[in-house]
């Protein structure tokens, strides 16, 4: 198991972390399995998207804002974070991947993404290659 932490600057955003964990999916020298990308957050999450057009980035986090309004819910009483919460319920807090000769198997279009739902935090990633 590796980990590696990522310092986020913002309240919500994405930041690409695939490089790291390619790097990790090498130095595990797995070549055919699976990769498992973990964070242990209740206000982060880990997706997979495109990233070439940052607009993208920008898209989903409007949307999930969107659809999870801030300032109405119970758990807001106790420390003013459920819309977090909720979004990061949504989008999960891992995603797999396979792994074909050494490499991620991503699609061209693909990244990997720990989303940031309640920062700026420091945020730890988690990577399982078998
Ligand atoms: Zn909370």
């Amino acid at each position: 198991m590796a980990e590696f932490i990522v310092r986020t600057n913002k309240k919500q955003e994405m930041v690409d972390i695939t490089q790291r964990v390619a790097d990790l999916v090498k130095q595990s020298r797995v070549s055919d399995g699976i990769c498992l990308v973990y964070v242990p957050h209740a206000t982060a999450a880990v997706a997979i998207n495109e990233n070439a057009d940052p607009n993208v980035c920008e898209d989903i986090l409007e949307a999930l804002g969107n659809l999870v309004p801030e300032g109405r819910w119970r758990h807001d009483r106790i420390d003013n974070n459920a819309a977090a919460h909720i979004k990061a319920t949504i989008l999960g807090p891992s995603q797999a991947v396979p792994v074909r000769g050494g490499r991620l198997r991503l699609g061209t279009w693909q990244s990997v993404m720990l989303v940031e739902l309640d920062g700026p935090r420091e945020r730890s990633v988690i990577v399982e290659v078998r």
